[in-house]
């Protein structure tokens, strides 16, 4: 036997979840984001599934993009963080990777290179994110340097709070200002702004979040209000049943105690998995599709959820979970029921972000960081 924890990617539901982009793209086209190999959904499955439905794909990492293109990718690839050294830059032309440039000594390392003039840049401008980007006086430096050398030229810039209350608008005005009367292509919206903002998608649109199936605003619309679809399920199993006195308490930290007679699953995931640490007593799970809870510290193997209060253990003939708390025999009845940490059991579904909200992050961290030793199965 093999410890029973997996994760399934659902690439019907990538696909789905990329028409839902598509449908609110309207005229722009769509670069599906697939960085930190597919937001943790395995990037060549993510970029297979979706080769027919994207325009291109944008990363980070180069030696994955050189691996698309090895494995015979066509269409473009767009490099978020552009080029970090000039020793890159052959790799860049040889595969045809579109660099976002944003500093003004990239410029230099692009003659130094002999940049092909047919090749395509992104110039990305600071609009008020201060992270990456040019000012006026650099946009109007990096024009001047790529001036006759390179024809093919895209304005980018990043939104900061189109998730949240400041929305994309103040940064509109101050891209709309830094490129005023430059008639190039522009390209500036990630999910949140695609399903927020009409207005701010620009001629190339960058979801990614949403194609996992994550809202990008959980607290202001939950995913399935957004018609989409979850794509990863993580699950595992109940690998011990514990029965508990008033005043025994759970796990490390003894951060969990009980108030009156409860009964308990061990489930074989934890932190070492991908499940957030941070999640506290009360984070939501299913035991066999049905919601319940998480109790005391998630552990590096393990965690454990409150089956005190579930009507029915559905799967192991039915028996009613009063009984199995009342037998002796508790163990065996309910080892090996499926647990599902987030994502699909049948019709019934956990969202990750109602887990990430749970444990104060976002499904975006859930993903990326589910771990390598969770072997992954694809359906779709
Ligand atoms: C990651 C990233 C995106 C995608 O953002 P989501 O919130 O996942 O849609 C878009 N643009 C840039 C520059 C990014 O780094």
């Amino acid at each position: 036997m093999t410890r029973p924890i997996r994760a399934t990617i659902d690439l019907a539901a990538l696909r789905h979840n990329f028409g839902v982009a598509r449908r609110h793209a309207g005229h722009a086209k769509l670069w599906a984001v697939v960085k930190a190999n597919a937001y943790g959904h395995g990037l060549s499955r993510a970029v297979d599934a979706l080769a027919d439905l994207a325009d291109g794909f944008a990363l980070i990492e180069l030696d994955r993009a050189v691996a698309l293109r090895e494995a015979g990718l066509k269409l473009p690839i767009l490099m978020l963080e552009g080029f970090y050294t000039a020793d890159e830059l052959p790799l860049f032309i040889e595969h045809r990777l579109t660099p976002v440039l944003h500093r003004l000594d990239q410029l230099q390392t692009l003659q130094d290179a002999r940049w092909p003039a047919a090749l395509p840049v992104y110039l990305k401008l600071d609009t008020g994110m201060h992270r990456l980007g040019f000012d006026a006086a650099g946009l109007a430096a990096a024009r001047a340097a790529l001036a006759g050398r390179v024809a093919d030229i895209t304005l980018m810039t990043h939104f900061a709070d189109a998730d949240g209350p400041r929305g994309v608008d103040w940064q509109l005005e101050r891209f709309a200002s830094l490129t005023a009367g430059m008639d190039l292509p522009r390209s500036l919206a990630n999910s949140a702004a695609l399903l927020r903002y009409p207005h701010a998608l620009g001629d190339w649109a960058r979801p990614g979040i949403m194609l996992y199936g994550g809202s990008p605003f959980p607290q202001l619309m939950p995913a399935a209000e957004l018609d989409l679809q979850p794509v990863m399920t993580l699950q595992s199993e109940i690998i011990a049943v514990q029965t508990l006195a008033a005043g025994d308490s759970v796990g490390y930290g003894c951060t969990f105690t009980a108030d009156r007679p409860m009964k308990i699953g061990v489930v074989a995931c934890g932190y070492a998995d991908g499940y957030p640490r941070h999640a506290p007593t009360g984070t939501p799970v299913l035991v066999d599709g049905l919601r319940t809870r998480t109790l005391g510290r998630v552990s590096m193997d393990k965690l454990c959820v409150d089956l005190t209060e579930l009507p029915a253990i559905v799967g192991v003939g039915g028996t009613a979970a009063n009984e199995v708390f009342a037998g002796t025999t508790a163990n065996e009845v309910v080892t090996g029921t499926t647990v599902t940490l987030w994502g699909r059991a049948g019709d019934t579904v956990l969202p990750a972000d109602e887990v990430a909200t749970a444990a104060g992050t976002i499904s975006y961290e859930l993903f990326c960081a589910l771990a390598a030793r969770v072997p992954v199965t694809e359906i779709g």
